[in-house]
């Protein structure tokens, strides 16, 4: 049977994946920071890791599964410039910074349901682990890794010889009198904070916390390394996110985690989905250009559509997001869905013999750094197949539908669809053609074929099956 093999950022090839325990693979994903909604483009990410954790159940992994909330912390400027977009937010919109990630929470939560994207095992929020943070600071401070400044804890990359491997960061190839943001504070141009102070000029921020250092707040990327121990230990395999994560949020969490942890690596497998772009750009907040699962359910777009739409492409490549596109997808999503809603009322049993072959392909796909579009293609070939009975056909697809999550299993025909109904036209289209009433007769085939359902005129009556 073909092994699993993953794509893993940090030596840029596929390798063969075997979990650290082999009774649970652990993995993390870098979630929302819930200042706002969730575009199309995020939902990418989450059915990215969707994708990979019902793939690693489907080979017969048990999966601790951790994604955390953001709701401190992330400055508008990755670079530690800027303002808490939590701080922003609730600014703008008049509610607590509290009320503000408990509302966008909810809502990305409930999108992720609507993807039929599982539910973690554990959900984290970076403001219920402010201890965590703080001691694993402490223990950076310890071991001589960080600085204090007057706006803060900073962690010195100089420190750190292994600084920046997965994205490949050169430190020494950084040109000299390069601009140093924050030059007044940072001694290397890409430390980055542990810990902010609140501001000293009276500006009250919403979200403060008393530490060593301090009343302030923790950096960006210290949550994920603090939450990720507490979930899944000090050493797991796999972390998510997105390939804007590489450079400075994962290098981040390495450089923390591996040097206050003392573990290396931290974790064995780095996983990064592709952009999902639109109107030729990276959707994005920031640009202004997205699009959310909401406007897609107001124009009558079912959320497992896009989901399809998703698996049709590998999740690291980059992605167009377009109405033609997404068209397409919602209806190849229709018929297939339809088709598996057909296979339920049939008791053709036939090919038994068949069905390993197409599992063992549909895996063969999986195995390879998990290609959905290649599983979809099997799973069409399931259902065009003729060698295969319904019967057979539904036990695989609902088999299949574990790791794409379509609802193949419990696909129902579209309402006030039923075979009576199809069955009264084509009765219907014989009595006009018995009564020489052709122009009937043709506008009722017209209909039927409109509706993909394909006629067979026999000696003894019209059969009619789907196209
Ligand atoms: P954020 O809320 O900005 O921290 O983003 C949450 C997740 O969505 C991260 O994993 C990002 O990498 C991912 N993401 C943001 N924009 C896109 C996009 N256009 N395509 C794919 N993933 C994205
Ligand atoms: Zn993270």
């Amino acid at each position: 049977m073909s092994e699993l093999r993953l794509y893993n950022t940090l030596s840029r090839t596929r390798e063969r994946f075997e979990p650290l325990d082999p009774a649970q693979v652990g993995v993390y994903s870098c979630g929302p920071t819930v200042y706002s909604h969730q575009h199309l483009g995020n939902m990418r990410a989450y059915v990215f890791a969707d994708l990979l954790k019902r793939t690693l159940r489907w080979f017969g992994w048990e999966v601790r599964h951790v994604i955390n909330i953001t709701d401190v912390g992330h400055l508008t400027d990755d670079a530690d410039e800027g303002e808490d977009k939590m701080e922003v937010a609730a600014r703008r919109s008049g509610e607590s910074a509290w009320d503000v990630a408990e509302r966008w929470t909810a809502i990305f939560k409930r999108d992720l349901e609507r993807l039929r994207v599982l539910e973690p095992d554990v959900w984290c929020r970076a403001t219920d682990h402010i201890d965590e943070q703080i001691e694993m600071i402490r223990r950076l401070e310890a071991r001589g890794f960080t600085y204090v400044t007057a706006d803060g804890v900073y962690f010195d990359v100089s420190k750190d010889p292994g600084y920046g491997e997965l994205a490949r960061l050169r430190l020494d190839e950084q040109a000299p009198g390069e601009r140093i943001e924050h030059a007044d504070v940072k001694r290397n141009r890409a430390d980055f904070a542990l810990w902010k102070l609140s501001p000293a000029d009276g500006a009250q921020r919403q979200m403060e916390w008393d530490s060593p250092w301090g009343r302030g707040f923790p950096g960006w990327h210290i949550e994920c390394s603090a939450m990720s121990t507490r979930y899944l230990g000090e050493q797991f395999d796999i972390h998510t996110g997105g390939v804007d994560h590489i450079p400075v949020h994962h290098t981040n969490e390495i450089a923390q985690s591996e040097n206050a942890l003392e573990v290396r690596p931290w974790v064995r497998f780095w996983m990064h989905g592709g952009w999902l772009m639109f109107n030729d750009e990276k959707m994005s907040k920031s640009r202004g250009s997205v699009r959310t699962l909401d406007d897609l359910i107001a124009d009558g777009v079912d959320p497992g559509a896009f989901r399809f739409f998703l698996l049709g492409a590998h999740y690291r490549q980059q992605m167009s997001f377009t109405d033609e596109a997404l068209q397409g997808a919602r209806t190849a999503h229709a018929r297939l869905l339809r088709r598996a809603a057909e296979l339920r009322a049939s008791e053709d049993s036939r090919g038994a013999e068949h069905v390993e072959g197409y599992r063992e392909r549909f895996r063969e796909a999986l195995a390879d750094d998990l290609n959905a579009p290649r599983a979809l293609a099997v799973v069409w070939e399931v259902v065009r197949s003729g060698e295969l009975g319904d019967v057979q056909k539904h036990e695989l697809l609902s088999d299949l539908d574990e790791v794409l999550g379509l609802g193949l299993a419990d696909a129902e025909l579209p309402e006030g669809e039923s075979d009576a109904r199809i069955d009264g036209l084509v009765r219907e289209r014989d009595e006009a053609r018995a009564a020489r009433d052709f122009a009937r007769a043709d506008a009722l085939r017209d209909q039927l074929q409109a509706e993909g359902i394909v006629l067979e005129d026999s000696p003894d009556g019209t059969r009619w099956r789907r196209g």
